[in-house]
């Protein structure tokens, strides 16, 4: 709101004067500079209608019969407690040591007699502006506080020493403890493991970390964290978020055992129907009518696809879990990469797509890793890139070594992938294509597993636009250096 644009009728002002003549007089100019007034003729009524009324500003006359203004303005900045009521005392006498004493007394300002209109005014205007402000102040504060006390998550804010300084009703939840109990307190005492880390050394940083917290009574909550550093008068503080991640953390775990279960459900009877389908079309049972081949192979192969999802399915819930189980072995390099590109050849000529490995490295150089695994990463990226590469094209598998990694890139002259798609490449069950599934199978689950199956050997998978056109995948292993 503009200064000059004060509200001043919200503004009650109490003029106090035991002289009829001038109390009247001061009510007038008040009154016409647009302020409400309210009047008493000496000391005690003043007090008695400063309660009941609640002014926002007192004019206040020094020399008066019983209690006098220096009391008066004492008694009102007692009965005004926190709040700030501005009190101007007016005086006629001479001499500076009466004002002195009404300053020190609590008043504010003061006026002489007689009153000079404009300069009433003027202070007036002053104090009005300065109240406006104070009840901006006061409103966004008990905003602020409103939201932070209705918040669902538990809010914290520490000192430079570590100790909790302020906390909402959600943290005294979290935390079951008065808010009595918890300021003043370390907050290692009940977050241990938190980590300040860069977040210190940076102006204003909000970061999340899974933590335990230990409230003071019963037992740890997991709760995922976000902090932050701020300033305020030269001094830093932060700002912690608690979220309470328990009820998360226990229907993620329903939903694994419920996939787990369902998955091994599936894939008994599905092992055995295409088993039973492979039989029928094997020679022994030549007798089966020709006619039926088409629906044998048709059944043979939709079946193959649902084991393989269920398959998918498995080993994403197992990696998410962290119960994926690997049998690290030194494999060659060379030997390994040379076998998943022969694996894949089939694959690629489906596609009129040729592949090429160039790997110059040693046969003797070895890799500790599960095969098995490193099969399922690889097989993922060359299929995925021969399914998108144009007819006879090439897909190239490159492989290097660092001191101390070994990296293989999978690089296609396919179309590319979608800039906004990128952020989402590894997440399960996404597709850049609605249609991808319908023309070339698959669920979307291939990269995420490929990226929990890299994770899980200890390396890392990226992509990134190939140098012309297409797609490059990096996988990242650790490799335990030449012996
Ligand atoms: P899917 O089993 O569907 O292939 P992926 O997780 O392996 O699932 O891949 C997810 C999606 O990423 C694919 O559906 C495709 O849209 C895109 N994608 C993956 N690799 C490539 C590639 N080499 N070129 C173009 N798009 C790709």
């Amino acid at each position: 709101m503009p200064f000059n644009d004060l509200p001043a009728g919200v503004l009650t002002v109490l003029v106090v004067d035991d002289i009829a003549a001038t109390r009247r007089r001061l009510c007038n100019l008040v009154q016409k500079l647009g302020y409400c007034v309210i009047s008493a003729k000496e000391g005690k009524s003043a007090l008695a209608l400063f309660e009941q009324a609640q002014p926002d500003i007192v004019l206040l006359d020094l020399l008066m019969p019983g209690l006098d203004g220096c009391e008066v303005a004492l008694r009102i900045k007692a009965l005004a407690g926190k709040k700030w009521v501005p009190v101007i005392v007016l005086s006629g006498l001479e001499g500076e040591h009466h004002l002195l004493a009404a300053l020190e007394a609590g008043a504010d300002d003061f006026l002489r007699k007689p009153t000079e209109p404009a300069i009433l005014a003027s202070k007036l205007k002053n104090l009005a502006r300065v109240l406006v402000l104070q009840q901006q102040h006061a409103a966004l504060l008990s905003k602020s506080l409103a939201v932070s006390e209705n918040s669902f998550d538990a809010i914290l804010v520490l000192g430079s020493d570590e100790t909790i300084q302020g906390l909402n009703l959600a943290a005294e939840r979290l935390l079951q403890a008065d808010r009595g109990v918890m300021l003043g307190r370390a907050v290692r005492g009940i977050l241990p493991n938190l980590a300040f880390g860069q977040a210190k050394h940076a102006p204003s940083q909000g970061r999340l970390q899974q933590l335990e917290v230990l409230p003071l009574s019963g037992e740890s909550i997991p709760v995922e964290l976000g902090l932050t550093c701020f300033h305020q008068a030269g001094e830093q503080f932060w700002l912690l978020i608690l979220r309470d991640v328990s009820e998360r953390q226990r229907v993620d775990q329903l939903k694994q055992q419920f996939i787990a279960t369902l998955s091994h459900e599936l894939r008994t009877p599905l092992t055995s129907i295409i088993g039973s389908l492979k039989m029928l079309q094997s020679p022994q049972f030549a007798f089966v009518d020709e006619r039926a081949s088409p629906l044998l192979e048709m059944a043979d192969r939709n079946a193959s696809r649902l084991l393989h999802m269920v398959n998918e399915l498995l080993d994403l819930n197992k990696a998410a879990a962290g119960a994926l189980q690997l049998e690290l072995r030194p494999y060659s390099v060379a030997n390994l990469l040379g076998e998943v590109v022969q694996v894949n050849l089939g694959y690629a000529a489906k596609y009129g797509v040729s592949l090429q490995l160039f790997c110059e490295l040693d046969e003797s150089l070895v890799i500790c890793t599960d095969k098995m695994r490193f099969g399922q990463i690889m097989s993922n990226l060359i299929s995925n890139a021969c399914k998108y590469s144009p007819a006879h094209s090439t897909v190239d598998v490159d492989a290097s070594i660092t001191s101390s990694a070994l990296r293989i890139i999978v690089r296609d002259r396919g179309a590319g992938i979608a800039e906004d798609f990128v952020p989402h490449l590894f997440e399960p069950f996404t597709q850049a294509d609605a249609s991808d599934s319908r023309l070339y199978g698959g669920t979307g689950l291939g990269l995420a597993i490929s990226r929990q199956l890299c994770s899980a050997l200890g390396g890392s998978i990226s992509y990134q636009a190939a140098q012309d056109s297409g797609s490059e995948f990096t996988v990242t292993l650790p490799w335990g250096g030449r012996g």
